[in-house]
């Protein structure tokens, strides 16, 4: 008998996810990553319903406790600071998790809890893959060509291997809305609270706390033609400055915050939609997959459960003779895999109506509409309420079994 070897192309949350399990599982794991060095970036996020099983069987629930960015909730504010709805986290899945922990700090604590047999190499990417029926070959940028039993692209959102290998099964979904998000410096008056504020002419303005004594910012605006992730940097931090002159609040604090800090990412909202996510012997998963974006929410715990997901179904694949690959025996294995994972995706795809665009309001009249619903909905019977829609939050199905075997 021999071990299978799969190849995951994205050493993010998903990438190592399936690492970790395959690797339990008993496949030969190799993770390809295109950054020099492990990405340690990101801002907040959190880990629900099904995505905090995961991280348990992993045994990691207890240190993403420790480092959780300690936010109590999240209060929404007027122009003045005052709360107009508050939303803490003990008894609700709401916008703020029981768990929230920075990108990095998730990512890093997996990688650190990888078998030691799972090979990792960084500054490397895909040129060309030639998908055949019993193997995947791969051309390498190093200029090495190397064999597979399977291919799994968990690059994310703009994953180029996903596109030339999918090409014509995916399409994107822009959502209108570019966030800006960055660390900007404490101060005496920032609080243990997620502030978010809405200002008129379709703007937010929103500070989260982390666990490294600096606050974690972010600037929204909808807009159907202008993309501010295409732009260079500087000239979408220029432009920025432009879009929120005058927004009121902290938001001249963010701005200027922005102006320095090292961390800035922009992100114009795009959902991934793919008619399949198999083919041959390469598979999708992750944000490459089926990005939800930050509105859906739980994209990492997505990103979690499906690494944990497409090992399962792949460990009940039976061992491979030696010497020998067949064609197609992999194919019912991954079919399972996306037809466990969908029915969650396409919930979490599904927006609520009128987002993003009526929680953007143009006008101070529709600013102050948003902040009496807000307000209705903070009220302790409809926040129960209102915290069951999150579908990444709820555990409609039940982890499928793994099996793992047993290194000596
Ligand atoms: C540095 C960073 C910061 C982030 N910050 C936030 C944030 O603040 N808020 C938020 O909501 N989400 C953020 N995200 C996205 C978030 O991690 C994902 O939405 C979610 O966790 C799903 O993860 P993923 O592994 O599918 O994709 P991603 O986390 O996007 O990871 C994809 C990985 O693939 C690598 N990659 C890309 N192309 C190639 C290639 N051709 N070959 C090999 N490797 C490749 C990337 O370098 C990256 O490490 C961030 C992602 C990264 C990488």
């Amino acid at each position: 008998m021999s071990t299978r070897t799969v190849l995951i192309s994205g050493g993010s949350i998903a990438g190592l996810s399936a690492a970790y399990w395959l690797s339990q599982a008993g496949w030969t794991v190799t993770v390809l990553e295109r950054a020099e060095a492990f990405r340690d970036g990101g801002q907040n996020i959190d880990v629900r319903g099904l995505g905090r099983e995961v991280l348990a069987k992993m045994g990691l629930e207890d240190q993403v406790r420790a480092q959780t960015t300690t936010e109590e909730g999240t209060a929404f504010v007027d122009d003045k600071g005052r709360t107009v709805g508050a939303f803490p986290v003990p008894g609700t899945d709401g916008l703020t998790a029981e768990l929230e922990i920075l990108r990095g700090d998730l990512a890093r604590l997996i990688l650190e809890a990888l078998p030691p047999e799972v090979s990792i190499r960084f500054g490397d990417w895909i040129e060309h893959v030639h998908n055949q029926e019993e193997s995947v070959e791969v051309d390498l940028h190093s200029g090495q060509k190397e064999t597979y039993d399977l291919l799994i692209i968990a690059e994310g959102v703009r994953s180029r291997t996903r596109d030339s290998v999918f090409a014509g099964g995916v399409s994107r979904r822009e959502l209108g809305l570019n966030i800006a998000y960055g660390t900007i410096e404490r101060t005496a008056e920032d609080d243990r609270w997620w502030r978010w504020y809405t200002a008129p002419d379709r703007r937010q303005v929103s500070l989260r706390p982390d666990n490294q004594g600096t606050i974690r910012a972010m600037l929204a605006f909808t807009s159907k033609d202008r993309n501010f992730a295409s732009l260079p940097p500087d000239q979408a931090r220029a432009e920025l400055r432009r879009v929120f002159e005058g927004a009121g609040w902290q938001t001249q604090r963010v701005v200027d915050g922005f102006a320095t800090s090292q961390d800035v990412y922009f992100d114009y909202l795009t959902q991934i939609l793919m008619t399949r996510w198999s083919t041959g012997r390469t598979c999708v998963m992750g944000d490459a997959a089926w990005c939800v974006t930050p509105i859906g929410g739980g994209g990492s715990s997505l990103a979690l459960i499906g690494g944990y997901v497409l090992a399962s179904f792949l460990s009940q694949a039976p061992p491979q003779e030696s010497g020998t690959r067949q064609s197609g025996d992999l194919q019912p294995y991954l079919e399972q895999y996306e037809q466990w994972m969908r029915p969650l995706i396409d919930k979490a795809q599904q927006l609520p109506p009128g987002v993003p665009n009526l929680v953007y309001p143009k006008t101070r009249i529709g600013v102050g509409t948003i902040r009496t619903l807000i307000r209705i909905a903070s009220l302790g019977p409809v926040r129960k309420v209102a915290s069951r829609f999150n579908p990444v939050a709820k555990k409609q199905q039940e982890l499928p079994e793994i099996r793992l075997v047993q290194r000596v």
